[in-house]
């Protein structure tokens, strides 16, 4: 049975057929894919064929599928009791783990998804400033909670709406938007509203809308004007946490935030998020402090398992290093064959993450992300698919190069692209 079979039957009961909207195809038209297994960097597919994975799962996979030490423990694990509603040991573990990698966090706090770790930044951030409006930057995506979808990134964009229906007045009107890289910006909202603002959020490396880094000087200028106005500074890190080193982007570039949101990679492929700081902030969260947070699910013994396992290899196997070597060989030849073939393109690169932007010029923002040609996107998408080669169905998305893709894989994608015709 194929894809279309599939997605047939799926859509009489899956609200558009997918639980995540971005996977509908959308921005790229045509039928989603449907995978039925995956090994390394290999998927295979409900039609029969074999792509080249360059989405892992939209991050999660940086030691690539169905990694057998990862699986290992898993099942070891499940076989053990799936969950308990109650403590053990390698929660203390985990967090352990956790804390030691990121030096700047004394303490964490499990949950099972990022969209539920930023929801819970933002409430204590709120309870420990006793202050009640956020600042966000557009395009940046930080789930979706009600008053994180102001001007959000990927899905929303994808889907054209820059917000959603249902989420009331009074959520958004919480939330001052900045652009991002936008500093002045930042300090002019602060400068006007500072004694209201909890906190200040940013995905430190932008990745929901396409991969934006950020210019000279900008988090450390967040991090002084949040300090200035007694406001904190959250990093979002679902994506950057362990993804350019076994630690958060916060403690690598050395811009410290107060609070730092983790998912993704820390779940290794199962759920999982993390919020994690110091100990004064921490500490007032329940049972010791006023702000409530609760999981039936939370720190279950499966998902920790995997995730502890993925950071432990990351930290013993550091594959940064090969990623952004393959990460650099993606972008220069994907940026030379553009060249030669006088195509309008510009493919930023950090480690194993890249997002080919359509357009010449660099991106910097939302609107630089939102002036490329989405229609040459979805063409490069769909050639890159019928050759093999998965590659994240929306222009406002990061690929992601794992440690486990080969020199092999990257020639093979650009031999593919050399073909593409615009
Ligand atoms: C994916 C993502 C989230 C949401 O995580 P989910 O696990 O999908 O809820 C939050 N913030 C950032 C930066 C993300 O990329």
């Amino acid at each position: 049975m194929s894809s279309s079979h599939w997605f047939e039957r799926a859509k009489a009961v899956i609200p558009g057929g997918v639980n995540s909207p971005v996977r509908a195809f959308n921005s790229v038209g045509g039928t989603p894919v449907y995978f039925s297994s995956g090994k390394g960097a290999i998927v295979q597919t409900e039609d029969g064929t074999e792509l080249i994975d360059f989405c892992g799962s939209w991050g999660p996979l940086i030691l690539g599928h169905a990694r057998d030490e990862v699986i290992e423990t898993v099942k070891k694990t499940a076989e053990q009791g799936m969950t308990f509603g109650a403590n053990t040991r390698l929660e203390a573990e985990f967090a352990e783990l956790l804390c030691h990698q990121i030096p700047e966090m004394d303490m964490v706090r499990l949950v099972n998804s990022g969209t539920e770790a930023v929801m819970t930044a933002i409430r204590l951030a709120r309870g420990y400033t006793h202050r009640r409006k956020i600042i966000k930057f557009e395009g940046c995506y930080h789930g979706h909670t009600d008053y994180m979808l102001v001007a959000a990134g990927s899905g929303l964009l994808t889907g054209g709406i820059s917000s959603s229906a249902g989420v009331s007045e009074s959520a958004t009107a919480e939330v001052f938007v900045a652009p991002y890289n936008d500093l002045e910006a930042v300090q002019a909202i602060l400068a006007k509203h500072g004694d209201d603002i909890a906190a200040v959020i940013v995905e430190p490396i932008a990745g929901n809308m396409g991969l934006i880094e950020p210019t000279d000087g900008f988090l450390q200028g967040l991090r002084d004007a949040a300090h200035n106005a007694g406001t904190l500074l959250i990093f979002d890190e679902v994506i950057n946490g362990f993804r350019l080193g076994p630690t958060s982007y916060g403690h690598m570039c050395g811009v410290h935030p107060d609070l730092t949101t983790l998912g993704k990679i820390i779940g290794g492929g199962l759920p999982i998020g993390a919020i994690g700081g110091t100990k004064a902030i921490m500490e007032h969260l329940a049972p010791l402090g006023p702000v409530y947070q609760a999981g039936t699910l939370s720190g279950n013994p499966v998902a920790v398992a995997s995730g502890k396992k993925t950071i432990e290899l990351l930290r013993d196997e550091a594959p940064y290093l090969k990623m952004e070597i393959l990460g650099r060989r993606m972008a220069k030849g994907i940026q030379q064959i553009a060249a030669k073939k006088g195509l309008d393109l510009h493919c930023a690169q950090r480690g194993g993450m890249f997002t080919p932007f359509f357009r010449k010029q660099a991106v910097t923002n939302l609107e630089d992300s939102k002036a490329c040609d989405q229609k040459a996107h979805a063409r490069y998408f769909h050639h890159m698919l019928q050759h093999g080669f998965y590659t994240p169905p929306s222009g406002f998305e990061v690929a992601f190069i794992s440690g486990i893709h080969t020199t092999h894989q990257i020639d093979a994608f650009l031999e593919a692209f050399h073909q593409f015709e615009g």
